[in-house]
């Protein structure tokens, strides 16, 4: 049967765009959960560093009630470096919302998605908001739109889709541009008729796949998943079934089941299928488990989570400027805050060595890793990491084998010379090129994951923040041999406030040091820094500014130390400077000899 009252989907946008702002207008227009609770909490927006890289990591679930329908939104993680989780998440939902800014129009960045979502059949309305602005131009977004669908190979169905304009800021929404729109009616209802009912068989044997886990001090591991058939209740005896090995079953019982509304999750007895649920107490459940009835358990197929290919030890930080701020950190504290990570992520591992000073945390690639970083510095954690390295395999010959990686790449026309050149270096193969809309090209390389390694924040630089890199790992395969990179560091001026403050980047010699005075600087903020070879530019940025940029990754030796402040000459001395060119408050020019 289908569920009539039960909407499931996701929103896809492009950073600012405005999906938080949306999402927060539907739930303010909808009503029914809103007398238990306040709109006042940003929902899908808790992540700084979600926003800062322009990326969503983890998963969270709002519900809306509009005219006695359940509107389930799913948060969709907008990046590849995380296996898996995009097509783990969409095939929660029967279709799509796809924000789009009427005056920035498609982005590369949503594209990533959408070409997932397009895959698995899904339909997509377009929402084009922000109509309000005053260069806002939605006929020609409409186009590019489109077009965007045709260059991922879109079916007529899809392309046949709706197209919704809407003002999230002022709350309206019309579906054409001649009506004066006063609510988000339109929106909703396009939603409630477009998007179809789930379906399946409430009195078939249960089936709940278990696609995101959630972590609560109070109540432990929490499964999410849809549930696919059947029903689920509370005291109910299940069994749980893991996807990839069948003797891993468990006999479990249900004893806390909620489903979402608002921003809450709301404990319930019952749900049905076609429901979003969230289970709690059970302690070994496991993305990938499908939640059955003892009588007939039986697993749904599910996207095999990747194995990490890259790691880093996490070190107790022994430098004498430990502990100036933050919070001290023993080797107890980084173990703890470790190992309750892998509650969340699954893709991630966490090693104890043979000394209690130094972790081994492996991961989905060095976005990845660097998220984690920056997550627990944020939280006052005082750590340092080693230089990021890949894990090899042997194959039966005892060959070395490494993981490579498949990079689509989307960058201005004039910088694709740049960036086809780096990779070369980088051992990356050019596999496709193509033309895209907006004067971008598309890049597609196969690329070893070694040469990835410190590559974002250069291409950040390389393409003045334009590009866009999106990764997916390909599998391993024969070693492809060293790798010669270039020597070469740069310097990075951080302004705050009144105070200059200067930290050196240099990818390939001596690690990072970043040094930051009143506020403090957190390594992957590498921007305006112009690394050639010989000649090196550094703007000062304002730390706002910095912040504000997407996706620069951390480089290729880490390391992190308490910020200081020190003076230019003082962080003159990390780098080999022969000539200062030129010192003004926008640039600081520095010639360094490349020492061979
Ligand atoms: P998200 O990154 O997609 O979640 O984007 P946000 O919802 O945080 O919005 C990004 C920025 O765009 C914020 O400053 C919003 O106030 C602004 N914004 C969102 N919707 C609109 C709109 O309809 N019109 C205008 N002018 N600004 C908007």
């Amino acid at each position: 049967i289908k569920r009539d009252d039960v909407r499931n989907i996701a929103i896809i946008a492009h950073v600012d765009h405005g999906k938080t702002t949306l999402v927060d207008e539907l739930l303010k227009q909808s009503g029914v959960f809103r007398s238990n609770q306040a709109v006042q909490e940003r929902v899908m927006d808790s992540n700084d560093i979600e926003r800062e890289r322009g990326i969503t990591i983890l998963s969270k679930n709002t519900a809306i009630n509009y005219d006695g329908i359940k509107i389930n939104i799913i948060d969709t993680p907008g990046h590849a470096d995380f296996g898996g989780e995009v097509e783990r998440v969409l095939k929660m939902v029967n279709g799509v919302v796809l924000v789009v800014d009427a005056y920035e129009g498609a982005m590369p960045q949503t594209k990533f998605v959408l070409r997932k979502a397009l895959e698995l059949d899904l339909p997509v309305i377009v929402c084009i908001n922000k109509i309000d602005r005053p260069e806002a131009r939605p006929t020609e977004v409409i186009d590019e739109i489109l077009e965007l669908f045709m260059d991922l190979d879109a079916s007529d169905e899809q392309l046949d889709c709706p197209f919704v304009f809407a003002s999230a800021k002022s709350g309206v929404s019309c579906l054409d541009l001649n009506e004066t729109p006063v609510d988000m009616k339109p929106l909703f209802e396009t939603i409630i008729n477009y998007i179809p009912a789930p379906e399946g068989d409430p009195e078939a044997d249960t089936q709940v796949l278990i696609s995101t886990i959630d972590f609560n001090e109070y109540v432990g591991r929490i499964g999410v998943g849809k549930v696919d058939n059947g029903n689920i209740k509370v005291n109910q005896d299940v069994v749980l079934v893991n996807a990839h090995d069948e003797n891993k079953n468990s006999k479990v019982k249900i004893t806390k089941l909620y489903e979402f509304e608002g921003l809450k999750k709301v404990e319930v007895n019952e749900a049905s299928v076609g429901a979003i649920v969230a289970i709690a107490g059970i302690a070994e459940i496991h993305i990938g488990d499908t939640i059955c009835s003892p009588t007939n358990p039986v697993a749904i197929p599910f996207q095999k989570i990747s194995e990490p290919t890259i790691a880093m030890h996490f070190l107790v930080n022994d430098s004498p400027l430990a502990g100036q701020e933050g919070k001290f950190v023993t080797s107890r504290h980084l173990r703890d805050r470790l190992f309750r990570e892998l509650n969340t992520d699954v893709s991630l591992r966490v090693e104890e060595t043979d000394t209690t000073e130094s972790y081994k945390v492996s991961g989905r690639g060095e976005l990845h890793l660097s998220v984690l970083i920056e997550n627990m510095r944020r939280e006052g954690y005082e750590f340092a990491v080693s230089k990021a390295e890949v894990l090899y395999h042997t194959d039966e010959h005892g060959k070395k084998l490494e993981p490579m990686e498949r990079a689509f790449i989307d960058v201005p026309e004039e910088f694709s010379g740049s960036v086809i050149e780096k990779l070369s270096t980088r051992k990356g193969e050019l596999q496709n090129m193509s033309t895209a809309s907006g004067g971008y090209t598309r890049l597609e390389f196969l690329i070893p994951a070694r040469g990835l390694i410190g590559y974002r924040g250069e291409f950040m630089t390389d393409t003045k923040g334009n590009g866009i890199i999106n990764t997916s790992f390909e599998g391993y395969g024969p070693y492809k041999g060293d790798i010669q990179y270039r020597k070469q560091g740069s310097l990075i001026a951080f302004e705050s406030g009144e105070t200059i403050t200067y930290g050196l980047f240099n990818a390939q010699e001596r690690g990072t040091l970043f040094i930051g005075a009143g506020e403090k600087v957190y390594s992957g903020m590498i921007v305006g820094a112009n690394a050639k070879a010989e000649d090196l530019e550094v703007n000062v940025c304002k730390r706002k500014q910095l912040t504000n940029t997407r996706s620069s990754g951390a480089d290729d030796s880490l390391r992190l130390t308490t910020p200081r402040t020190l003076s230019l000459e003082q962080a003159l001395e990390y780098i080999d400077t022969d000539e200062l060119l030129e010192v003004t408050p926008n640039n600081l020019r520095i010639r360094k000899k490349i020492l061979d």
